[in-house]
């Protein structure tokens, strides 16, 4: 509406249009930082008002909180993400908002700047929060589905403790040489690609594919055994390429 009535805001805004503000996800919004935005701004249709039954603002909404305290957690300031809820009839409303977060952003400065970071340092956090984006997902899933009845309820949804107890808690799927018969179901289910091996090969996951779903975990068969779930401390290293053959114990 705001184009269509030639209402003017901030020329450095670029709009991406999405069918809903559900469709935002975390990995969206630290993209558009690492690719040089300063800030990031949600405009979805008023709660309670979806036309649909996905509800998908509420949805935004509680991304857009969990994100913020993830912002917090890296060093940058959440204020550089902001969501608004308006109906596509609110034209003047959606230029005065994006004029708003525009002038704010631009009070706040580019981004790391005002955070005091790096520039080098920033991309480290932020690389190293969408490598965790699908654990984060995982472990904050109902929350992430839930809906809050008022605005007061916000703050509370995700805390700093939390945040802080989910990065430090982090989870590793590790196999253990020892163990491994090389039955090759855990490479089969793996979602991402993330386990090598092959035949008469002990297997092994990447830790920089692995999006840690717990699959494998699963998977593996309990006479088998071989996968260990790690938490708060990094996998250990795989075992050498010719170290990797399985050797079995022969039947007495
Ligand atoms: S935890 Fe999931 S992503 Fe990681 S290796 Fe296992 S199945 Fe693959
Ligand atoms: S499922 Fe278990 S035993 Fe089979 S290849 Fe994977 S880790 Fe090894």
């Amino acid at each position: 509406m705001a184009g269509v009535s030639r209402l003017q805001y901030r020329t450095e805004t670029k709009l991406i249009r999405v069918m809903c503000s559900g469709r935002v996800d975390l990995e969206f919004v630290f993209r558009a930082f690492l690719n040089g935005m300063d800030g990031v701004f949600i405009g979805g249709c008023r709660l309670g008002e979806c036309n649909y039954i996905t509800h998908g603002n509420y949805h935004a909404l509680n991304m857009v909180l969990l994100c913020r305290r993830i912002m917090e957690h890296i060093g940058l300031n959440p204020e550089r993400l902001s969501i608004e809820f308006m109906t596509s009839g609110e034209g003047i409303l959606f230029a005065e908002v994006m004029n708003d977060f525009g002038r704010k952003i631009e009070s706040l400065g580019p981004l790391g700047t005002s955070d005091d970071i790096d520039e080098g340092a920033l991309r480290d956090r932020i690389e190293s929060v969408r490598k965790l984006i699908p654990y984060i997902k995982m472990a904050e899933k109902e929350k992430l589905e839930s809906r809050l009845k008022k605005e007061d309820e916000y703050d509370g949804l995700f805390t700093v403790e939390e945040i802080e107890s989910l990065f430090k808690d982090v989870i590793s799927f590790y196999i253990d040489p020892e163990k491994c018969q090389a039955c090759g179901i855990c490479l089969r289910r793996c979602p991402v690609e993330a386990i090598e091996g092959g035949k008469n090969l002990i297997h092994i996951i990447d830790q920089d594919k692995c999006i840690k779903c717990g699959t494998c975990y699963e998977a593996c068969p309990p006479r088998f055994g071989a996968i260990e779930k790690i938490t708060g401390e990094p996998a250990p290293p795989p075992v050498p390429e010719d170290k990797r053959t399985v050797i079995r114990k022969k039947k007495e």
